[in-house]
Parts: structure tokens; sequence; C-alpha cells
């Protein structure tokens, strides 16, 4: 029996779902990633990306994804190529009560007073991290060999024919279009965008992350990829812009350089803008009433990379449901 799958998007989520769907060797299964953007250019490119459960829904089939995810990212980070790999840092907490349930799954200690800001408390852990423009290309390679194909194609939005236009080609789609996913399927408008701008500076040798979400002057990180030491951030939350705003980076660098001193005039390499897809909980379901099935695999908030192959497990399982 043939089951020809399409996959919406080739952000983390995308490629993570067709990766898995293609590796889990159903005979007479084709998978095809449709995207509008190349990877690099998705908001998952703009991503610092460390495993982290940032911004994203709380609740027992969500910790069971962390999880996954997070094995999963131990082990790729023993491929080199595959640009993860595991870093040592802290997260700053600013919270009296400060929520350190995500110290159930990595080792994590108190770090020392003088290694944080004035006042503030923190945990001294060591996490996965992806450089973006390695992984996602590693990935999408990893995708090809096991004989997915890419399409670059705009699917139109509900309004006008949306996902049930592929019925003609398609079985099975899953739909991983990030914040544009609810407009594709036409049911759902929660999906906010929470847009994030970040600069990306020449490393002049700091290879711990930091991460500073209540920061008083602002949500502050310094994550270092191979390539550039990423500094964040801002939680804007209903913002759609993709422009860099000069004001805003500005006062990135200088919260960034407030929290490891080293980094005053480091060099600029790039900027980018991603909108996290936020939803109040994750949708990884089915969804009735279309020619063909249709799997939403969306809203990952500020957790896609975070997420990504416990979606990915999740989504084959929906496909394998009613086969
Ligand atoms: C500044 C910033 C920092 C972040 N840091 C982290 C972090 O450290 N860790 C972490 O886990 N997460 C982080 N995130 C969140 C993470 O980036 C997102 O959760 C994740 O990228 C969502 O992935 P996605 O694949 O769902 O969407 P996207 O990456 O947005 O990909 C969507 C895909 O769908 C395609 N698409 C959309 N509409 C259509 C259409 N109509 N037709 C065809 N294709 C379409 C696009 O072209 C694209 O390929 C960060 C986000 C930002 C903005």
């Amino acid at each position: 029996m043939s089951e020809r799958i399409a996959v919406i998007g080739a952000g983390v989520i995308g490629l993570s779902i067709a990766h898995e769907l293609a590796a889990s060797g159903v005979p007479g299964r084709t998978v095809t990633v449709l995207t509008e953007l190349d990877s690099l250019a998705t908001t998952s490119a703009a991503a610092g990306a460390i495993w982290f459960p940032y911004e994203a829904e709380r609740s027992p089939a969500v910790d069971v994804m962390l999880d996954a995810s997070l094995r999963r990212f131990r082990a790729i980070a023993e491929d080199p190529d595959a640009g993860v790999d595991l870093r040592d840092g802290i997260i700053i907490e600013r919270a009296g009560e400060p929520d350190r349930s995500w110290t159930q799954w990595v080792d994590a200690h108190e770090a020392d007073a003088g290694e944080l800001p004035a006042g503030a408390t923190g945990m001294r852990t060591r996490l996965p991290l992806a450089t973006m423009t390695q992984y996602l290309p590693w990935l999408q390679a990893q995708c090809h060999a096991l004989g997915v194909s890419f399409e670059q194609r705009s699917v139109a939005a509900a309004d006008e024919q949306g996902v049930d236009a592929l019925a003609h080609d398609f079985d099975v789609v899953v739909v991983a279009a990030g914040v544009r996913s609810g407009a594709l399927l036409g049911d759902d408008d929660t999906v906010v965008p929470i847009r994030g701008q970040v600069v990306r500076v020449a490393n002049p040798g700091f290879w711990e992350f930091r991460i500073d979400d209540d920061g008083p002057e602002g949500i502050t990180y310094v994550l270092p990829r191979r390539d550039c030491l990423v500094l964040g951030g801002t939680h804007e939350v209903g913002a759609i812009s993709l422009e860099p705003d000069p004001e805003i980076e500005a006062g990135i660098l200088a919260r960034a350089a407030a929290l490891v001193p080293g980094l005053v005039g480091a060099e600029i390499l790039s900027r980018a803008v991603g909108l996290r897809p936020a939803r109040a909980t994750l949708r990884i379901e089915e969804v009735p009433g279309h020619p063909l099935r249709v799997i939403a695999a969306y809203g990952h908030g500020g957790a896609g990379m975070t997420l990504s192959w416990g979606t990915a497990e999740r989504a084959v399982e929906l496909v394998a449901q009613a086969r």
C-alpha cells in the first residue's frame, strides 16, 4: 500500500518530523517536504538554539517530549558534523522561588555568587546547544539520505483551499508551518507571534552560555554557537516586523556586555529576527474534516528546538494510528 505524506515546513519541527517519518521504514511510504522558505531563512534558523523549556506549554505529555528530545540531542552531539554541542553555563534566576523543574532531566547545581548578577541566584548545568547554520543543513541532508524529497512551494491559506488542495497528490499532510499553521488550517486563530531579535558577534573566547530570562532590563542571553555568540533577546508579543531594530540591538549589546564584560566591543557578524509560534497549548493532533488526513504539529513558542524530536515521535505515532 502506498502512503504519500507531505510535511509543510522546513523549520526544525518539519525537518525532524520528515526525518522520523522516513526513518520508520514503512513500506510504500514517501515523504515530501513542502516549504516556502529555505530552512536557513526560517524562525528556527534565528534560534539560539539551546535545549531549555522556555515559553512552552508544560504538561505530562510535553514533559515526555522534553525528555525524548534531550536524549536525542545528547546522542546527536556525538556526531561532530551535526553542529550540536553540550555546553556548560548558567541559568540565572530572579524569582524568590525559581522553577527548577527542568533539573529533573539534567544535572545542575547552584552557581557561585561571584558568577551571578547582584541579587540573583542561578543554576550551573550542561545543555545541548545547536549551531543552526550547521544543524539544519545536517538534518536536511539526513532527510535526503533517507529518501525525503523537498519542494519549494507555498501552500495557500485556508480561505483559498489551504491544505485540501494537496489531496490530489498526497494521502497525509503534516502541518509544521510555525506561526502560519493556524491560517493554513483555517480553524485556529490562537497562534500568537512572539518576536525575538538577536545579534551575532564574533566570539572573543567565551564558551559558556548565560540565560537571564527575567533580567530587570529585559530578557538577556549569551549563547556560544560554533560560528558566533548569539546575543539576545526580545519577547515582543504580537509584533511581526522581521527587520532588526537598531535601538533594540543596542539594548541587547549593552545587557549582554553587563552579563559577560568581555563582550564589550565584540565585532558584529549578523543580525536575525524570528517569530516564535506561541499558543496556550501545543497542537499535535489529527484534524478531522479534510479530504486527506491532516496532522497538526505546531505551537512550540520559544522551545521548538527543545521539543523537536519529541514532537516528531508523537507525529509518527499519529500518522501510524489510523493506518
Ligand atoms: C530569537 C529566538 C531565539 C530562540 N531560541 C530558542 C532556543 O534557544 N531553543 C529553542 O528550543 N527554541 C528557540 N526559539 C524558538 C524556536 O525558534 C521555534 O519554536 C521554532 O523555530 C519553531 O519551529 P517551526 O519549525 O515550527 O517553525 P519555523 O522555523 O518558523 O518554520 C516554519 C516553516 O513553515 C514554512 N511555511 C510557513 N507557511 C508556509 C506555507 N504557506 N507554505 C509552505 N511552507 C510554509 C516556512 O517556510 C518554514 O519552512 C527561538 C526563537 C527565536 C525567535
